[in-house]
């Protein structure tokens, strides 16, 4: 560990107890300028581990962001023991644009551990990677759904590696999936390289949605007192699913759907999930349950074409288990209200017979 006291992060030296707003050089612009990601360090008194927690890796999902600074509006706040690094925007040339892509269209989600000699979005991974990454214990990086989509609130680890998945139970989202996450994505390249990372989808782009915020401030507290940083227990919801495996339910028809189910419904096999029709209400077909689930995304766009995603369904073991997840899911103040919210942007209608 580096010496307590005084520690230099991004070329300044921060004193334990104390924070620093920095910034981190990624690359250059086309004018020659430097371009920089912000940053606040902030130090605790005591020793600990330092925790790094990212937004905005994918430039338009601003819900992490919004929670980051919603931690950062109170200059008091931060860990007692160990560094947090806040990073509101990792992706600030996606950000620039509102896009998730970078300039060159790369997924820099995609482009990790980087590599100093390959392309811009490598270059920029490898800095990212080696400045923040490298120089961190654990990390918590936020997301939300892709365009047109929502997601209810989930984390997403490798349920194999057991400090991922005490971190990501910590967290306390209520949903946690399974999977170490594509070749080259940020957490499964952090974990492989000793920074046991988790993800966390939640709600959509392009917004600041309250009851996501909710969930992804009150998670990252709670991982810091897992990890002894800060003091008291973590609050947790009741009972948390563990997924392992999750299927999206596809339109086998273009048209219109009409959706049964919201964000974090819980559904038995063979449950009607959206109705397709024509535009004049001829109906096409019925989308089913294929399993016992629970929804953790679904399209915020009711027109689709064939094969494209329209639910995104976690597998429970049971119609037992399915009442039982959403007895849980109802008992938890924070999952019952982000549900609500979710769902008020999603026209549910119950299925004709
Ligand atoms: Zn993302």
């Amino acid at each position: 560990m580096k010496d307590w006291k005084t520690q230099t992060w991004f070329g300044h030296d921060v004193d334990a107890g104390t924070h620093r707003n920095t910034e981190l050089e990624i690359t250059e612009s086309y004018s020659g300028r430097n371009i920089t990601i912000p940053i606040r360090v902030i130090r605790g008194v005591e020793p600990g581990p330092t925790v790094f927690v990212t937004g905005a890796l994918h430039g338009d999902e601003l819900n992490g962001t919004g929670a980051i600074r919603s931690l950062l509006a109170n200059p008091e706040w931060g860990p007692v023991r160990g560094n947090v690094l806040a990073v509101p925007v990792l992706n600030i040339l996606g950000f620039e644009r509102h896009s998730r892509y970078l300039p060159d269209r790369r997924d820099l989600n995609r482009c990790f551990p980087g590599n100093a000699s390959g392309s811009m979005a490598t270059r920029m991974a490898k800095v990212i990677f080696d400045a923040i990454v490298l120089q961190s214990d654990y990390g918590i990086d936020l997301h939300t759904a892709a365009v047109r989509r929502t997601n209810y609130p989930n984390v997403r680890c490798d349920f194999k590696n057991q400090a991922c998945k005490r971190l990501a139970t910590a967290f306390g989202a209520g949903v946690v999936l399974d999977g170490r996450g594509p070749k080259g994505a940020f957490r499964r390249e952090a974990t492989a390289a000793g920074c046991p990372t988790i993800v966390v989808e939640g709600g959509e782009v392009w917004k600041v949605e309250p009851s996501v915020l909710e969930c992804m401030t009150r998670g990252v507290v709670n991982v810091l007192k897992e990890l002894d940083m800060m003091d008291g227990e973590p609050e947790l919801p009741e009972h948390q699913v563990m997924l392992r495996q999750t299927k999206w339910v596809r339109a086998e028809r273009g048209g219109f759907m009409d959706m049964h189910v919201s964000p974090g419904s819980t559904v038995v096999a063979g449950q009607p999930l959206a109705t397709n029709s024509s535009l004049v209400h001829e109906e096409h077909n019925r989308l089913e349950a294929p399993f016992d689930g629970i929804v953790i995304g679904m399209s915020t766009l009711p027109a689709v074409q064939p094969g494209e995603p329209v639910i995104h369904l976690g597998k429970l073991s049971s119609p037992r288990r399915a009442k039982f997840v959403e007895k849980h899911t109802q008992a938890d103040d924070m999952q019952r209200t982000t549900q609500e919210h979710l769902s008020t942007n999603i026209q549910v209608t119950e299925p004709m017979d």
